[in-house]
């Protein structure tokens, strides 16, 4: 029995007599270029996500691009965000040739603490002092929904407010997960989203999104995505070639019918590994291991090397507003080598989001950061471990991962 990091072939199977057609139907109308498919994807996208205004773009790279040309990011600029995520979110500020400010994260949710960015803001800490930059300017937050779980958003925004800072939500992995009753990517100013085939909302090759409620900021959005121009060969604003494909819009209408679903699918999954884990007495609490400034940097880590630390849901449960999506499911474990090597031996599909800390990256060096600047996200790039996730895995088939982790660190 081998068990894929994620089968998307598993999904294929269960909507192929619905996305054949929708494809087919895009091919018979040779409309590729924005056109109906996108126009009614984008409706139906919207009202998925309880957002004012959707715009479809190639990517989620672009997305977040598009959101900070919007806000008239320039260079010199400088915009927070945090170090563990996706090397995009950084990227699209590098590209508008802004500088990214990496402030650590929170050691049970993964995303970015609102406390560490007030430090920063006020002018305290070690990466204030560390890049001793102009506060003025400051411009922006871009907190990252990791995972599938929203960011602690209501600081960030009082945060933002009194900082007078837009917020560009990178909620590439969080589609249709919530915060205090508010969908991801509804709560900053712009929201960013991914249909990078593996996502929760996966097209058929790459495709993006940007949501918004600010009519002024819809207006630009809307146009910087073709080439700034409107009416074509007018242009307003020096913008990118990024459009929504017609036919991945096509099979995006398909699969958002399902969505839902497949997230709760997710979540019933994420339980049973909990319960798994804890029947086989694995699990650490994860407050146990990492004080806020985690202390123990470069000394040895409080964690147990026999065990694991699970998920913790801190936007709080659906009853009370709080969803987390399971993107992925993420575990921190200390002997990652010796539990990777032992899934891999078993068939068992895994990955590392992510091995390498931004401030960390060759890339970046020129920014100066020190691994202890960050010790949180540089600690997380060492432990954490995603384990495979998705409506179809099988009961059977998680007990197998949890028993082969469970041998590995015994
Ligand atoms: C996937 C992802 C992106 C980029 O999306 P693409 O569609 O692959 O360009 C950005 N940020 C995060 C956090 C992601 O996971």
């Amino acid at each position: 029995m081998t068990i894929p990091l994620l089968d998307l072939k598993a999904q294929y199977e269960t909507i192929r007599t619905e996305v054949e057609p929708a494809i087919q139907k895009v091919l018979e109308s040779q409309h590729f270029i924005m056109g109906a498919s996108v126009t009614e994807f984008e409706r139906e996208v919207a009202t998925y996500c309880e957002s004012g205004f959707a715009f479809g773009c190639a990517s989620g790279s672009d997305a977040l691009l598009l959101a900070l040309m919007a806000i008239d990011i320039k260079p010199g600029d400088y915009v927070i965000l945090p170090p563990f995520t996706f090397f995009a979110t950084a990227g699209a500020v590098h590209r508008l040739g802004a500088i990214p400010v990496f402030i650590d994260i929170d050691p049970v949710s993964f995303n970015l603490d609102p406390e560490k960015v007030k430090e920063f803001l006020r002018g305290e800490g070690r990466v204030y002092n560390r890049i001793k930059p102009d506060l003025n300017k400051v411009k922006a937050i871009i907190p990252v929904h990791l995972y599938g779980q929203v960011a602690e958003m209501n600081p960030i925004m009082e945060i933002a407010r009194e900082f007078g800072l837009y917020v560009i939500e990178d909620a590439a992995q969080s589609i249709g997960s919530r915060y205090q009753g508010v969908q991801a990517g509804n709560i900053g100013d712009i929201g960013c989203f991914s249909f990078f085939p593996s996502k929760n909302l996966g097209a058929y090759g790459d495709a993006g999104l940007v949501t918004t409620n600010n009519e002024e900021l819809a207006q630009k959005l809307d146009i910087l995505r073709l080439h700034g121009a409107r009416p074509k060969y007018y242009h307003k604003y020096v913008g990118v070639n990024s459009r929504l494909d017609a036919i991945q819009a096509a099979v995006l209408s398909v699969k958002l019918k399902y969505l839902d679903q497949w997230s709760q699918a997710r979540r019933d999954k994420a339980l049973v590994y909990n319960a798994l884990f804890n029947d086989h007495g694995l699990t650490q609490d994860s407050k146990s291991i990492c004080d806020n400034d985690c202390s123990s940097f470069g000394e040895e880590c409080k964690m147990s090397s026999d065990k694991v630390v699970i998920p913790v849901e801190s936007s709080g449960e659906p009853k009370n507003g709080g969803k987390h999506i399971y993107h992925q499911y993420t575990i921190r474990v200390k002997e990652r080598n010796e539990v990777l090597e032992a899934l891999k031996k078993e068939g068992i599909g895994s990955a590392i989001y992510y091995p390498v800390s931004l401030h960390m990256q060759e890339c970046f060096s020129s920014l100066g950061y020190k691994a202890e600047d960050c010790p949180i996200s540089y600690c997380a790039s060492q432990q954490a471990l995603s384990l495979p996730v998705y409506p179809e895995i099988t009961e059977d088939q998680q007990e197998k991962v949890v028993k082969t982790i469970a041998k590995a660190l015994h």
